[in-house]
């Protein structure tokens, strides 16, 4: 299921690079598979449906780095 998702997400991205941000706004409403996460950056505990291992916090240090 994670795996199908994840592809039709890919296909979605891929399609629309750089394009309408709805979109991808509307598809990330529909993949709702919120889950909680323990940053690695600051132990924070977060929600996310990104494949992610960072607090959005750190993923904006990460960033500015
Ligand atoms: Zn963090």
């Amino acid at each position: 299921m994670a795996k199908e998702e994840k592809g039709f997400e890919a296909k979605i991205k891929a399609m629309t690079t750089g394009g309408c941000a709805c979109m991808t706004g509307i598809l990330e409403k529909k993949a709702s598979t919120l889950k909680k996460v323990i940053c690695k950056g600051c132990g924070k505990v977060f929600r996310t449906n990104r494949d992610t291992e960072y607090c959005y916090d750190c993923q904006k240090k990460l960033k500015n780095m």
